[in-house]
């Protein structure tokens, strides 16, 4: 069996957290929404995540630690 990998390893991307670009996410049935994601990191719950490249989390990322901190205000 052969695979053909046509994508760039930089460009792999990763399934996270829409909220906190987080990537520990666990995944189940959330009734009448069907499967949802749950966030371990920030406690986000829906059925929308980001696939994302290393540069979008780390925006992600950034963008939630400085809406947080204006929370925190
Ligand atoms: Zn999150």
């Amino acid at each position: 069996m052969e695979e053909d990998f046509s994508i760039e390893p930089d460009e792999k991307m990763i399934k996270v957290c829409p909220v906190c670009g987080n990537s520990d996410l666990y995944y189940e049935a959330g009734g009448y929404m069907g499967m949802v994601y749950h966030c371990k990191n920030c406690g986000y719950i829906g059925s929308l995540v980001v696939e994302a490249n290393e540069e979008m989390i780390k925006k992600i990322k950034e963008d939630y630690r400085s809406e947080k901190d204006k929370k925190n205000e």
